[in-house]
């Protein structure tokens, strides 16, 4: 099964369905399509973004080799573009231009408007796709296969890689639901909650620490082999936004305290959880532009000098992966046991994960060959030394 976004959010969306701990999701119950102002301060926000990544200054990086023998030249601007637009709309809130809580009280119709939006861009990317695709080609693809998962790997609109700018609406859009949930807290209980302190914390920690690594976004799986299409379009300016920060709808009126353990259950597993996920995906950052750099102050071992085994990639083939999820579980930790629909991001990335540890697992057994079941022997946990 390639479709892995795409079936896993169904089967989760039809799970929580069923859960009876869906009472802050009420307002999903009575469905009205968004008026038009909705879907025109959602396009303004996204042309923003792009129009603010054309013009202003970044780092430029390269990207992986392709199959034509060219490369990519990406513009990693994101911390800057991010800073510029949350400035901008902390000022405007400031001065009372726009509401903070706007995005808060407005979330179930942005929701819908930014799934008809993911609807119509992948519409647009599926006819654009087919029609540059050889006729040859398309034969052996069928179209749901080529809507779904993607025509293009790189599609360009107006000169934009929609595909490496799409993350910017997303991690952007998931700081500004969270900031707006925060106001909305701060504005119904005239506090904030410690819940709602960490939950903040760990998740803007996490969106910043994405756009200052965002060069390293280039060697990413999603960059170098996923074609563009609705799994990745949906998850990206649905999924992320409005699925990783479910969680606001579960904190914004929880005023239990927290306990001193379960302050320290979060703060550790948010801390060991960014090691490992900041430092593997660095080492292999680090391995694949300067090869003899040293790893944890020793001489990298390779396999075929090719494939790095040492670090956390010498412990497991996919320890990012378990960072990455140990991070997940601190932003769902500080609803406590109240719900499990508030683990759903947890949940959601367990499963890609290790779904996607088996595709990535098939792609470099084909590109590597003997060097990669070298490298299986030698390393031989998939996520977790001595348990997966
Ligand atoms: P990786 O960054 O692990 O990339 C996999 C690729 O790395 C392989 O295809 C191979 O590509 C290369 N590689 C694998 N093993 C080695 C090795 N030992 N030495 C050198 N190169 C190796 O996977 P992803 O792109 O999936 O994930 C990147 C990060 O993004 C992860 O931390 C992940 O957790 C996170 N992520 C988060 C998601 C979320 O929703 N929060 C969703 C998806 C990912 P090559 O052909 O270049 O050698």
């Amino acid at each position: 099964m390639r479709w892995s976004h795409g079936y896993l959010l169904l089967c989760l969306l039809c799970a929580s369905l069923l859960a009876k701990h869906l009472i802050p999701l009420l307002p999903y119950a009575s469905f009205s399509w968004p008026p038009l102002h909705i879907y025109l301060a959602l396009l303004s926000y996204i042309v923003s973004l792009a129009i603010l990544g054309a013009f202003l200054p970044g780092k430029q990086q390269q990207g992986t080799l392709l199959a034509d023998g060219t490369r990519l030249k990406y513009k990693c601007n994101g911390l800057v573009v991010t800073g510029v637009v949350i400035t901008t709309l902390a000022i405007s809130a400031y001065y009372g231009y726009i509401d903070a809580t706007w995005v808060a009280d407005n979330h179930a119709h942005l929701f819908i408007a930014t799934n008809v939006f993911a609807f119509v861009l992948s519409a647009y990317l599926f006819v654009k796709g087919r029609l540059c695709t050889p006729p040859n080609w398309l034969k052996q693809r069928s179209m749901l296969h080529d809507f779904v998962m993607g025509c293009e790997l790189n599609p360009f609109i107006l000169g934009v890689d929609v595909k490496f700018f799409s993350y910017r609406p997303s991690m952007c859009g998931w700081l500004i639901v969270n900031l707006s949930f925060l106001v909305k807290q701060y504005d119904t209980l005239r506090f904030i909650t410690g819940r709602m302190m960490l939950y903040q914390i760990t998740t803007a920690w996490y969106i910043w620490d994405y756009f200052v690594h965002e060069t390293k976004m280039v060697s990413t799986w999603d960059i170098i082999a996923e074609h563009f299409g609705l799994m990745l379009v949906w998850g990206d300016y649905v999924f992320i936004v409005f699925g990783f920060s479910v969680q606001n709808l579960f904190l914004l009126s929880d005023t239990r305290p927290l306990s001193y353990v379960s302050v320290a259950l979060i703060v550790g597993s948010f801390c060991v959880g960014f090691a490992i996920f900041r430092g593997a995906n660095s080492q292999k950052h680090q391995f694949k532009t300067n090869p003899k750099a040293l790893i944890w102050g020793k001489t990298p071992i390779t396999v075929g000098g090719r494939l790095l085994a040492s670090g956390f990639w010498g412990m497991a083939r996919h320890m990012n992966y378990s960072g990455d999820l140990l991070l997940a579980l601190s932003f769902c930790l500080p609803c406590g046991s109240r719900s499990s629909v508030a683990y759903f991001y947890f949940i959601y990335l367990l499963l890609l994960t290790v779904h996607r540890e088996k595709r990535d697992d098939e792609r470099c057994s084909l590109k590597y060959k003997s060097i990669w079941d070298d490298y299986c022997r030698q390393v031989p946990y998939r996520m977790l030394p001595f348990i997966y």
